[in-house]
């Protein structure tokens, strides 16, 4: 990674005049991460788990970026993945293979393959069918394979309903009533070893109810597993989910996490796993976007910047709230409320609406907060947009963890001159 020192300001934090000057040397828009806040936060959750065995497996999906799974990785985190590209992605940042959990209700023999060829820590299975492929795969390769069970464990988080998860009829796990069954079919299998069960209830979550809930939950079913003559286990997954604040509500508080799951660690006497992605990541990113044009119509005042739904797409998508702020200020701003919207031929293209913003005119530099999870692992090329720069920031120096796209990057693999094949 090349490392630029900006000449520091002696700030140390996020400074306006850091994030202008990197604005300026990598343009816009950019994702900047706060490397020191990443550590901060993994340190909380760890503390906070101190009084019993375990261990914290990063989700990787809330950002994929090489240089922050580096900078877990260090931290001493495992990873949770859930597709064979995140399994490259975590070997390539650093991370053991037996440090990797596999998650997903959709994995493929390909990437059963890859996983069980690299030596993954733990598959968790999250159906019967699957239970079939992993074992037929792991006898074709001559290998054995460590698994778990994801537990669907009829918890209701509160949270968009699209990032529930542990609700039964739910996609995700195994129902509780069919695990036993299922952990006695893994113990006929010789190729594979029953390590854990867990859960994953859902994502945005600031209430530990539905964990202590769920936790209660998998502590009978161990009961159950252990009775049915399941001697195997050596950990139970509570999953991710912890949620952050993103305007001031309130946010998951890593000893009162701890608190709700205490319990099913220390009954079941196993190493307590989670998963957290947000929680790690999410209020150490910011999206730094630059204000493009104003206009007024229809009784609003617009601000068009130059990130849009292609680079952060969690407004549109869940109509999430993210605090924007003005880092440089310019002329042609106002009092006035705006709606801050991107450069996309889409309607639902904003970034925040009715924001109070004076100083963003045309020119001013702003900054979308708590955009390190689900922000730049969500960007697409929609409009043929090449996706944004990362760059990660350590004090008084920053690096660049990803180079912006050119559209070249955005064209590879097609073609325009159709080399037809019979059908
Ligand atoms: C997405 C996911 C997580 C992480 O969720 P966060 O809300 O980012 O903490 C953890 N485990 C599994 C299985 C997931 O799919």
């Amino acid at each position: 990674m090349r490392v630029v020192r900006p000449g520091g300001d002696g700030r140390g934090g996020v400074g306006e005049s850091v994030l202008s000057r990197i604005a300026a040397r990598v343009g816009t828009p950019v994702y900047v991460y706060d490397v020191a806040a990443i550590q901060a936060r993994y340190r909380e959750l760890d503390r906070a788990l101190a009084g019993f065995p375990h261990h914290i497996h990063y989700s990787v999906k809330a950002n994929s970026t090489l240089g922050v799974l580096a900078t877990l990785q260090a931290l001493g985190a495992g990873a949770d993945i859930v597709s064979g590209g995140e399994l490259q992605r975590v070997l390539r940042a650093g991370f053991a293979a037996r440090d990797v959990i596999f998650s997903g209700v959709g994995k493929t023999r390909p990437e059963i393959e890859a996983a069980l060829a690299a030596g993954v820590g733990l598959i968790n299975l999250e159906s019967a069918g699957e239970l079939d492929l992993v074992a037929a795969v792991a006898r074709d390769m001559g290998t054995a394979a460590t698994v778990g069970i994801r537990v669907n464990p009829d918890v209701t988080a509160d949270t968009h309903p699209y990032t529930q998860t542990g609700e039964r009829g739910m996609k995700f796990g195994i129902p509780l009533d069919q695990v036993v069954a299922v952990a006695s079919r893994v113990r006929a299998e010789p190729a594979l070893t029953l390590r854990c069960v867990g859960m994953h209830i859902g994502s945005q979550i600031a209430d530990s109810a539905p964990y202590g809930q769920g936790a209660a939950k998998l502590e009978r079913l161990i009961e159950e597993l252990r009775a049915a003559g399941i001697t195997t286990l050596e950990c139970v997954d509570v999953g991710g989910g912890l949620g952050i604040s993103y305007a001031g509500e309130p946010a998951m508080v890593p000893e009162v996490f701890a608190g709700a799951v205490a319990p099913l660690a220390r009954a079941t006497g196993l190493t307590l796993l989670t998963e957290p992605g947000r929680f790690l990541v999410g209020s150490a990113g910011r999206l730094l976007t630059r204000v493009l044009y104003r206009k007024h119509t229809g009784g609003r005042d617009i601000v068009v910047v130059d990130a849009g739904m292609n680079d952060l797409l969690r407004p549109a998508l869940y109509g999430a709230h993210h605090e924007i702020r003005v880092v440089t200020a310019t002329p042609g701003g106002s009092e006035a409320p705006v709606d801050v919207v991107g450069p996309l031929c889409e309607s639902g293209d904003f970034l925040g609406l009715k924001r109070v913003l004076p100083g963003a005119g045309p020119g001013a530099l702003l900054a979308v907060e708590g955009a390190g999870a689900y922000a730049f692992s969500m960007s697409s090329h929609y409009n043929s947009r090449p996706r944004a720069a990362e760059i990660l920031l350590d004090g008084d120096r920053f690096a660049l963890a990803r180079a912006r796209e050119t559209v070249d990057d955005l064209m590879r693999g097609e073609t325009a001159a159709a080399a037809w094949e019979p059908a």
